[in-house]
């Protein structure tokens, strides 16, 4: 894993709102790849991404038509989340994935602060929390096999493949069908580039998506903001969360070992979840 590399070497999804006809197979697929709850029958589908979400599909009325909006982690070329971790546990791949590594991870959620998408989330039940957000299923691209959702899109609205190939198509899209599309390609410049691209039938913030994410990247912003706070406010924040986290954690583990009737009282969990 690397920091960010040209454009050419990433992958990304484009994702056509006007494609999508709201099956929610995209969800389904990812909840299958990625080991996430699936919901009991009857469930109301999720309002909002959460730890067992990590994609999400929302209606919107526009014109007196429905329009389908996915909502994921957007794979920022230069991802403000990667650049805010202290510990390297959230990274950039050179094929385009923000990747997640849970081992590294000591709860301080920094990157939800830091994501201008307010992707992240965090689980706060478990007895070892964890972030969770899209990761582009880079399981599946070291397999050479495309994320899930993708895979799963009975309808092309949801289409894996080469950055600078989607960013072509989309933008060939709207100049071919200009009364279909709103002329914006976004990701193309949110938060310096993203490597999820989407398009859409109206403005996207009138689609719950964020229209005013700066066009320029981020981490540059988070180091801004980071220079101008004392190191030693930095660093006790640091520790007092990671202080916190372990405590947590050791409180959850025992709890869970004196529950646990088959470990004898010792704890029978595990770490490392999510990476
Ligand atoms: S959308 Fe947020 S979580 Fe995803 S890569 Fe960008 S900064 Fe990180
Ligand atoms: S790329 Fe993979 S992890 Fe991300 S939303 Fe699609 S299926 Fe889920
Ligand atoms: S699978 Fe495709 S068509 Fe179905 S909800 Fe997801 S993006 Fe839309």
């Amino acid at each position: 894993m690397t920091t960010s590399s040209a454009s050419g070497d990433r992958k990304g999804l484009l994702i056509d709102f006007t494609l999508c006809i709201g099956c929610e197979a995209c969800m389904q697929g990812c909840r299958e790849a990625n080991d996430l709850e699936v919901p009991p029958p009857g469930a109301p589908p999720p309002e909002a991404l959460n730890a067992e979400n990590y994609t999400i599909v929302l209606p919107h009325e526009v014109n007196g038509e429905t329009v389908y909006v996915r909502h994921l982690c957007m794979h920022c070329a230069e991802p403000a989340c990667v650049s805010a971790c202290p510990v390297a546990a959230l990274t950039k791949r050179d094929d385009g994935a923000v990747v997640y590594d849970g081992d590294l991870c000591f709860g301080c959620r920094y990157c939800m602060i830091a994501c201008p998408f307010h992707v992240p989330r965090y689980t706060w039940s478990k007895a070892v929390p964890v972030v969770r957000k899209c990761i582009l299923c880079y399981h599946r691209l070291d397999e050479d096999r495309e994320p899930a959702c993708a895979a799963a899109c009975p309808t092309g609205a949801t289409r894996f493949g080469p950055r600078d190939l989607l960013l072509r198509i989309a933008r060939e899209r709207i100049r071919t069908q200009p009364e279909r599309y709103t002329d914006h390609i976004y990701g193309e410049h949110e938060a310096g580039g993203t490597d999820v691209l989407m398009l859409a039938p109206a403005k996207f913030a009138a689609l719950g998506h964020d229209a005013q994410v700066p066009h320029r990247a981020l981490p540059e912003l988070t180091w801004f903001v980071q220079k101008r706070i004392p190191w030693v406010i930095v660093t006790g924040s640091v520790l007092l969360g990671g202080i916190h986290w372990v405590v947590h954690r050791r409180m959850q583990l025992a709890k869970e070992g004196a529950d646990d009737p088959a470990t004898g009282g010792a704890s029978g969990a595990h770490s490392g979840e999510g990476s």
